[in-house]
């Protein structure tokens, strides 16, 4: 939520128009309760979630390694200072001129999920590692990513002698089980279906070494999370359960959980209005909506917290809606948003637990809004 360090910034410099503040120092302890929670885990920070360089640079300073999905996210990571070796290209989806450029700047982890993707791998980077991601169901995400990425496990057992037949390391398994993944029990599934690739493969006389159980560690918006340690415990029972005495490698993704509670939007009331005369409900319309970085609203699938000056007095439902004019810049009205009855035209409001996903989420100039401006602090 907002810190003191965060209030103080906007206090001092009140920036113009909707910004995003993230404050270091949360990156820093969420970085060091994922290395207490999971300690034999390596850390793969998701580039996507916040690219900005001096979250990357803090990170890179702290050890952390970076999950990215594309040439210029690998260059983003470099130029924090990490190492090719601390990259890995995770993104199941790349050109083969994409896995040609990674390779020569040194990158040799590689993420697939088919033969076709091995195929370009071995022709452009022969002497790699590479992961072959599984699908899971995403049940208990608020952001599920199932169906995109990832083969099933059987086919995944193809996909690995594949890799190993055209002299790939045929390195391991991943899997991501949703974003905001609130189940801990999520990671157990797909660490069986991990295990039972391993055992299969190792009959054939391949060994896998490294499990990359992906990210999916919630920030907490509205509802209560069960806290970074819980998960850490799940998922070291599930990796005994499933893989006893041989325990493999493993890495770890975090993206919206590392950055997402480290940020705080302030935005601006433009409008509050309503449809006829005793219509219930008001429109709240402020400005930064779905296209000026809150795309996670899509669907109502991520209720951010909402804060203002007017809290603690009597609320009542609102329509929330950004500044832009396409129709689809609503961003909760299907479940319609408590404000304070208080809440005025000109009032500033803080969005809470905007770290992640969301700058970067923002379009170049729709309607002519400028992209969302982010202070790093
Ligand atoms: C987006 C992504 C992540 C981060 O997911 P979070 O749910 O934000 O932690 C991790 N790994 C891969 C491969 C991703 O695409």
């Amino acid at each position: 939520m907002a810190t003191q360090r965060i209030i103080d910034f906007l206090a001092q410099n009140r920036p113009e128009g909707p910004c995003l503040v993230v404050d270091l120092d949360v990156i820093q302890r969420n970085y060091e309760t994922f290395t207490r929670a999971l300690p034999d885990s390596r850390i793969f920070y998701a580039v996507k979630a916040n690219p900005a360089p001096e979250v990357l640079s803090l990170l890179a300073d702290l050890g952390s390694n970076f999950d990215t999905a594309s040439v210029p996210e690998i260059e983003m990571a470099m130029a924090a200072g990490a190492s090719a070796e601390r990259i890995s290209f995770g993104n199941t989806i790349k050109k083969e001129r994409d896995i040609a450029r990674a390779y020569a700047l040194g990158v040799r982890l590689f993420a697939v999920d088919c033969v076709e993707e091995v195929e370009k791998i071995a022709r452009v980077a022969p002497a790699s590692r590479v992961f072959c991601r599984i699908l899971t169901d995403g049940f208990g995400a608020e952001w599920p990513l199932s169906r995109k990425f990832g083969c099933a496990p059987t086919m995944a057992l193809d996909v690995l002698q594949h890799a190993h037949h055209l002299g790939l390391d045929a390195y391991g398994v991943s899997f991501h089980v949703g974003s905001q993944q609130c189940n801990l029990d999520a990671w157990n599934t797909a660490l069986g279906e991990a295990a039972m690739i391993f055992r299969t493969l190792a009959e054939k006389g391949i060994t896998l070494r490294m499990v990359n159980m992906g990210g999916g560690f919630p920030t907490r918006y509205l509802r209560d999370v069960p806290k970074t340690e819980a998960y850490g415990a799940a998922i070291v029972d599930a990796l005994h359960d499933h893989f006893g005495n041989h325990m493999p490698e493993t890495i770890i993704e975090p993206g919206r959980g590392m950055v997402g509670d480290a940020g705080v939007i302030k935005a601006e009331v433009v409008l509050i209005s309503r449809k006829h005369e005793d219509d219930p409900v008001r429109w709240v319309y402020l400005d930064i909506g779905k296209f000026g970085g809150l795309a996670e609203t899509m669907d109502e699938a991520i209720r951010y917290p909402i804060t203002t000056i007017h809290d603690g007095g009597a609320v009542a439902p609102c329509v929330l809606a950004g500044p832009t004019c396409d129709s689809a810049d609503v961003m909760y009205e299907k479940k319609p948003y408590d404000l304070p009855i208080a809440l005025t035209i000109g009032d500033e409001v803080l969005i809470e637990a905007t770290g992640a996903y969301t700058t970067t989420y923002a379009s170049v100039a729709f309607n002519g809004f400028s992209p969302l401006a982010a202070y790093i602090i």
